[in-house]
């Protein structure tokens, strides 16, 4: 089923008289029927500043980075002044807030201006995030704080340069207005740019309801925009619950294989397009422990590292739920439905530790593939974990301990008690010799699974401190610019590669409410 376009009108004089920026959006979204939202513009800010514009990103959908950074970009990226093209919309959904499920939760604070189509044919959803109160926003204010809208620019933009489906951050601007969290904040706005808005809360808000139609069209316009595979399969709804799973076992294997920590893996904000999404108290691991958590909030650890796979699997469940209406119209009977969906699922896990295992053997330099390699690597793991090894720097510094014994000082320095490396490096390069590539090979598809720079949590504090504190953004550019060039060594950038010092160390984020 084709997606259902607008007629796409060109742009008459007097329109483009009116407004010199276009996006060009060609918005489906809000030709869906009318309870999947609410239409509503932006709340004008006092003064809106622009921070940073994405050169490279607005290119790639096809819109001029200059433009954007002018007057009336800016004024655009602040919702003070609506594109012509743009059709805003707050989306409505529910979620499963740390297992409780909220039946109404929708944007409260997000405008959807529109979609796009970039220059390499994909879809993107164009959003500004912190644009004022919206029918969704309970008691919230609809705004967001600099700080938040700064982490949110980094750890996305980070993400993306290291190769993890996410959302992406298009721009920056700070309101001229405060908000109020537990002080007074500078407020912004993020424009953030997604495959789609689409959350696993958004099917279970009219699950809630037992309104099938609306599942339907979701589902169909799912599938329409993400998985066009599904639509010529037997059972097209059975066909999207299994892409969904497949998206999401990848997604969060490539969060482990990273270090990275989600922290509010929520329903709503499990993205239905496989990306990551919702940036809120989420940090990158230093010393490796399984049982790490950073959100303030997350005090049984529901979310932790180590957690994200099961948080995942019961979050798909959640979607196989709010689909069985739909599969078992499919299927004939809900029998038949309710076994296709548990064998879905089942399928996650061995998706994910396929994916997890094949991303090991990458960050070993291991090209084949033999028994006993994925636990030669969760040996490792472990005795990281009981030396407390810095996860990104152990990895990095193998690139080169691969290529020399020499280089095994430099390891073996990150773990409490070097000798623990010394026993595993022992097995590691009796497993290496039964490779047949060049070192040179080995270490370049190394150096390529072992990123050197991540957005360390005590650079990006530096950063919104900086910012927030004295209107300083020079740290937040220089960040941004490490972390999204993260696997090229460059001279004189050790601060950001190390590990926090102890009085520097940051062990909790806050939400980004
Ligand atoms: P989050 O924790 O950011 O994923 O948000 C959870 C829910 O709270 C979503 O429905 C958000 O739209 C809403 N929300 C978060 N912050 C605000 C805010 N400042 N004003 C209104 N709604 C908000
Ligand atoms: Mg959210």
């Amino acid at each position: 089923m084709p997606l259902p376009d607008t007629a796409t009108e060109l742009p008459t004089p007097s329109d483009l008289e009116r407004d010199p920026f276009r996006f060009g959006f060609v918005n489906t979204y809000a030709r869906l029927p009318e309870r999947l939202y609410a239409r509503l513009n932006p709340t004008p800010v006092a003064a809106p500043r622009l921070i940073k514009v994405n050169v490279e990103l607005s290119r790639t959908l096809g819109l001029d980075p200059q433009a954007l950074a002018s007057n009336t970009g800016v004024e655009i990226l602040a919702g003070n002044r609506i594109p012509i093209d743009a059709e805003p919309l707050a989306l409505a959904y529910a979620g499963h807030q740390f297992g409780h499920f909220v039946p109404q939760l929708g944007d409260g604070r997000t405008n959807l201006l529109g979609e796009v189509i970039a220059r390499d044919g994909a879809r993107y959803d164009i959003q500004l995030k912190g644009s004022g109160p919206t029918p969704f926003s309970r008691r919230g204010d609809g705004r967001a704080a600099l700080g938040p809208v700064l982490r949110e620019y980094l750890v996305s933009e980070a993400m993306a340069a290291l190769g993890v489906p996410t959302t992406r951050a298009l721009a920056a601007v700070t309101t001229g207005e405060r908000v109020l969290r537990e002080v007074e904040l500078p407020g912004a706005i993020l424009t953030r740019v997604a495959a789609s808005h689409l959350r696993v809360g958004t099917f279970q808000y009219f699950a809630a309801q037992g309104d099938t139609e609306a599942i339907r069209v979701l589902a169909d316009y799912a599938i329409a925009r993400h998985y066009p595979e599904a639509a010529n399969a037997q059972q097209p709804y059975r066909a999207l619950l299994d892409g969904v799973i497949a998206r999401q076992a990848s997604l969060i294997a490539q969060w482990m294989l990273l270090g990275f920590v989600h922290g509010v893996m929520n329903t709503d904000n499990s993205s239905i397009s496989g990306e990551t999404i919702d940036y809120g108290p989420c940090a990158f691991m230093e010393a490796y422990d399984p049982n790490m958590v950073f959100s303030s909030i997350d005090r049984q650890g529901r979310y932790s590292y180590s957690n994200q796979p099961h948080a995942a699997h019961w979050n798909l469940a959640r979607l196989a739920e709010s689909l069985l209406p739909l599969m078992t119209q499919e299927a004939g009977s809900e029998e038949t439905a309710l076994a296709a969906a548990y064998d879905a699922l089942a399928a996650f896990s061995n998706q994910f530790e396929a994916a997890r295992s094949a991303g090991l053997r990458r960050k070993l330099g291991l090209a084949t593939e033999r028994a006993g390699d994925t636990e030669l690597a969760h040996d490792l793991l472990g005795r990281m974990a009981a030396n407390h090894a810095d996860f990104t720097l152990t990895f990095r510094r193998l690139c080169d301990a691969a290529a020399m014994p020499e280089a095994d000082l430099a390891v073996r320095a990150l773990f409490a008690d070097p000798t623990a490396y010394d026993s595993w490096a022992m097995q590691w390069r009796q497993r290496l010799q039964q490779e047949s590539v060049s070192t040179q090979q080995r270490t370049t598809s190394m150096r390529i699974a072992n990123p050197l720079f991540i957005p360390r949590n005590h650079m990006v504090e530096d950063a919104i401190d900086a910012a927030v504190e004295r209107k300083d953004f020079q740290p937040f550019e220089q960040l941004l610019a490490v972390v999204t060039d993260p696997f090229e060594y460059r001279p004189n950038l050790e601060r950001y590669s190390s590990p926090a010092r102890p009085e520097q160390r940051v062990s909790q984020t806050f939400c980004g409410t």
